[in-house]
């Protein structure tokens, strides 16, 4: 397939309407960019983006009911579906990256050369223009070659490599993940400037890095590749120094390799559906390369959480991600073995959380395969996940879950409300884990008279708040 060759597409019904809608007022429209390039790959796009002559306002006039959701003109036409909306950008030229990040200035172009023009790679700089939309017919316009590239698996810039990574720091970072997606080479001219540009990733802003990196972890290839091509390409460094520092850290594992071998591994093992998993993979041992002593990396996981919550600031994540992350480099080393005792097990479910522990087993899971480790058949970890889920299923294990309330306290015992109510409660269901039989309205009240009349829960409190109310 080359520029001008015929191409037969099934569209579906809303991108011909849109592409016939702008047509129909003597508008050029065509498919560009992503979709173009799956469909010479022969795969179905996940979506469809339209490049047109006509101007924005012109667009948003067309179609009744659509969204002008950015400066750069870009149009989201929705279907009467749910599904994602068509982008319909305007034919533009870019000029002055003044800090590396996002064009100051865009210029609407004239043309569709124009707009391929300031795309970053050859498979992504293709168009399909239509020439009978109801027989899905067209011709693909591939000025820089992009399908030959495709068949020959090579990722190559448009145009000048130096100018346009020069352009945006972001296109370093895509290389990796299409060189990755597609499993391509990097032409060597590409690769030489992503190499001199490597350092200019670091002016990236936070989001724009962490888009990148959970689209590379969500790809159908291990991830892993994507990561040993970023160091290789210096962009590692720049990126995750603190995964790089994982290089080199010795590994007493019956799988060969050192600490980032093993990280990448758990990455890979995790499910490519949930990327914020595999991320947690990927920084579950970051704590190792400040630990290192004899071998033993004792505490590694209070040090790994820490720097992995320096990685996820720095990547603007969202709070509830960061948590989830930081909350499993934390627990990852959890030790069972078979003398647990129930009281044990509901303890462990109660410090971990039960709402983490399917992520904390797949991780654990992801581990062991990234190791080289086996399970034992008795003690192994899924004994305790199965008696973990028994637990929660029959078992109080949380302060809802106790037989009285803390406007029970109050109105029974006629303690003053206050954080001392808090205090009985967790007091309360440690007892209750211990023995869940405790769990009964009757004996936890008597279970609080007996202790504040022992006067240790009253008499303690600092500020003085928790004084009888006669
Ligand atoms: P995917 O299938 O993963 O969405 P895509 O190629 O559609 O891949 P997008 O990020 O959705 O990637 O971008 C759509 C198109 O816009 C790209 O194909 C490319 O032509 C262009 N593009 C996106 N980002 C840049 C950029 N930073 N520099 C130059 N062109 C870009
Ligand atoms: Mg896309």
């Amino acid at each position: 397939m080359r520029d001008g060759d015929r191409l037969r597409i099934d569209l579906p019904a809303a991108v011909s309407s849109v592409l016939g809608g702008l047509a129909a007022v003597g508008e050029e429209a065509a498919l560009v960019g992503g979709c173009v390039r799956d469909l010479v790959l022969g795969a179905q796009p996940v979506d469809w983006d339209v490049a047109t002559s006509a101007a924005p306002e012109a667009v948003a006039r067309q179609f009744p009911g659509a969204t002008w959701e950015n400066p750069f003109g870009t149009v989201v036409v929705r279907d009467a579906g749910e599904g994602p909306g068509i982008e319909v950008t305007t034919y533009r030229v870019e000029t002055g990256y003044r800090d590396r990040r996002r064009p100051d200035q865009v210029r609407w172009g004239r043309s569709l050369a124009d707009d391929l023009a300031r795309r970053d790679f050859t498979i992504n700089a293709m168009a399909w223009l239509p020439d009978d939309l109801a027989a899905g017919s067209g011709r693909l316009v591939d000025p820089f070659d992009g399908a030959a590239d495709l068949d020959a698996r090579l990722l190559r810039a448009v145009g000048d490599p130096d100018a346009r990574f020069g352009e945006d720091a972001l296109r370093l970072v895509r290389a990796v993940r299409f060189a990755s997606r597609f499993e391509m080479r990097i032409d060597p001219a590409t690769e030489a400037a992503i190499r001199r540009h490597a350092s200019a990733a670091a002016g990236l802003s936070g989001e724009r890095v962490r888009d990148e990196l959970l689209r590379i972890m969500a790809g159908a290839p291990p991830s892993s590749r994507a990561f040993e091509l970023m160091e290789r390409l210096g962009l590692l460094d720049v990126l995750l120094p603190e995964l790089a520092a994982l290089r080199g850290i010795p590994q007493a594992k019956r799988l060969a390799g050192d600490a980032l071998d093993h990280s990448l591994r758990a990455a890979d093992a995790l499910p490519a559906d949930d990327p914020v998993l595999r991320l947690a993979g990927l920084l579950h041992d970051l704590g190792k390369a400040t630990t290192l002593a004899d071998g033993h990396f004792i505490h590694h996981e209070k040090a790994g959480e820490r720097l992995a919550e320096g990685v996820l600031l720095r990547l603007r994540s969202p709070r509830a991600e960061i948590s989830r992350i930081t909350r499993l480099v934390h627990h990852h080393m959890f030790a069972y073995d078979a003398d647990w005792t129930d009281a044990a097990v509901r303890r462990f479910v109660r410090r971990v959380g039960p709402d983490l522990l399917p992520d904390l087993f797949a991780l654990r899971a992801a581990d062991d395969v990234a190791s080289g480790a086996h399970e034992p058949g008795r003690g192994g970890w899924s004994e305790l996940q199965r008696r973990a889920a028994a637990a929660i299923a029959s078992d109080p294990l949380e302060a809802k879950h106790l037989a009285v309330s803390g406007d029970d306290l109050v109105a029974e015992l006629e303690i003053a409300p206050g954080p001392v109510i808090g205090r009985l409660l967790a007091e309360l269901l440690e007892a209750v884990l211990e023995d869940p039989t405790l769990n009964s309205r009757d004996r936890l009240l008597a279970l609080v008279r007996e202790r504040v009349a022992n006067g240790d829960q009253t008499h303690h409190e600092p500020g003085g708040g928790a004084t009888a109310r006669r």
